[in-house]
């Protein structure tokens, strides 16, 4: 178990990369956890070092509805009866798992939806339990706790229900899935959009805080957040060149494209293949945007 001290009220228990997330803890008038996708043995022998059980959180707070975000949610919601916290697009999706699979683009039909659903029972054990949310917060909604207050950040592109969380006192803000990693932006499901993702990140960007929290980083808080924002958001830029060079070198389709992965060089998983077809698909409609690529008839065609 490893965990980041921010501040006599801030902490955060390190998650780490996909299938896991990095959760925030707040011990002020109430005893909060923001994203619990950390492994529960983790946050529970982190709450000890406080002298503190899991049965006394209090609320649970959700950024969006990704099952390596939300994993713990419900179990820690038996143990502790804490209210369930999201936003207004979440909740419906967290209160009706079919919904939710839907939004992901796992509907009935999709050929990978089995895979993906044993994926998530197999890595996020728990993300699919039922559960429902208690209180449903719009933008820009605060929450005082006493010596920490909270303000919802809505941050789409990686999915439309995307928020981050500012945390006022010590201004810092928990940007989740603009997680400021390596592997870049990702935005691989049908309602993902590059433009939104981009517009969130700017809007970081100008943002006056003392640090940005990764809800993936090892070392989760990120000081010099501007340079690496904008690092991270050309990885957009890098991927679309590439894309626009595949199409350049003969790719007609998507799966001609996806034939030579460019988001994941090495998946061998078919539920990946979906991921990488998605981002790729949000791709060619922004070179088809940009008029360096045309559609005849369902061939693409550099322009
Ligand atoms: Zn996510």
């Amino acid at each position: 178990m490893s965990f980041v001290k921010l501040t006599d009220n801030v902490y955060v228990v390190i998650g780490g990369a996909f299938p896991k997330c990095n959760s925030i803890v707040i011990i002020a008038d109430e005893l909060v956890v923001i994203d619990p996708g950390c492994p529960v043995e983790d946050l529970r022998a982190f709450l000890m070092t406080q002298d503190l059980q899991l049965k006394d959180i209090n609320t649970i707070i959700l950024s969006h509805i990704h099952p390596d975000h939300i994993t713990h949610t419900a179990r820690l919601n038996r143990l502790s009866k804490c209210r369930i916290t999201a936003n207004e697009i979440t909740a419906p999706l967290f209160n009706d798992k079919e919904e939710m699979k839907r939004f992901l683009g796992f509907d009935k039909g999709n050929p990978v939806r089995k895979l993906w659903e044993q994926l998530v029972n197999e890595r996020m054990y728990g993300a699919l339990d039922e559960g429902r949310v208690d209180e449903i917060v719009i933008n820009a909604d605060k929450f005082s706790l006493g010596e920490v207050t909270l303000r919802t950040f809505y941050a789409p592109g990686h999915l439309p229900d995307h928020m981050c969380i500012e945390i006022l006192e010590p201004n810092l803000v928990f940007t989740s899935d603009i997680d400021m990693t390596e592997f870049g932006p990702y935005y691989g499901h049908p309602n993902s959009s590059i433009l939104d993702f981009k517009e969130s990140i700017r809007k970081l960007q100008h943002g006056k805080y003392n640090g940005l929290i990764s809800g993936h980083l090892k070392e989760p808080l990120v000081i010099d957040y501007k340079e690496r924002l904008a690092a991270y958001s050309r990885q957009i830029g890098l991927r679309e060149d590439l894309v626009l060079a595949a199409i350049m070198d003969g790719a007609k389709s998507i799966p001609e494209i996806t034939a030579n992965p460019i988001i994941y060089p090495s998946l061998t998983n078919p539920v990946f293949l979906q991921f990488e077809t998605w981002m790729i698909e949000h791709h060619v409609a922004s070179l088809i945007g940009k008029g360096l690529v045309e559609d005849h008839r369902g061939e693409l065609k550099a322009v």
